[in-house]
């Protein structure tokens, strides 16, 4: 094997097996990526930006990864930065979403269903979006105001 001048992101451990995942470079419009998948459990990891390119879906991809609180509901570390993910809905489709650096974790088949929405039209759900976002500012101003009541 001759050595690869490109750089070799850093390995990662599945966040469901905790087994090392195997890099997979894939096609897209554009340049390639590279992303990490789990042969045990079939899931795949995508840093940020990727998910964008493997729809080729600026809307949906941005609706999943962006504004997405800082309130942690899924039972996932990141596995790129150890900090914890939070659950973003496409539909019935369940994406984790890390808080800190925007990585997404997908399982075997929620590429699929998430190609099939996208195909379909499916932008995200903006009320959904809204209400999610309305009660992470209501629990700030709660975090708020037990600050200045402990003070
Ligand atoms: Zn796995
Ligand atoms: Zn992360």
């Amino acid at each position: 094997m001759s050595p690869s001048k490109k750089m070799l992101k850093r390995e990662i451990d599945c966040p469901r097996c905790w087994k090392r995942m195997d890099q997979e470079e894939v096609e897209v419009w554009g340049p390639n990526v590279t992303i990490d998948t789990c042969s045990s459990c079939q899931g795949m990891w995508l840093d940020k930006g990727e998910l964008r390119k493997l729809l080729g879906d600026r809307k949906l991809a941005d609706y999943l990864t962006k504004h997405i609180g800082t309130k942690s509901e899924s039972k996932l570390v990141c596995p790129r930065c150890g900090n914890l993910m939070d659950h973003e809905f496409a539909e019935e489709t369940v994406v984790d979403v890390c808080l800190t650096c925007g990585g997404v974790w997908l399982d075997a088949t929620e590429l699929d269903s998430l190609k099939d929405k996208s195909e379909a039209g499916y932008e995200g759900d903006p009320d959904m979006k809204a209400e999610e976002l309305m009660q992470e500012a209501h629990a700030m101003e709660r975090r708020k105001r037990l600050k200045r009541f402990r003070r």
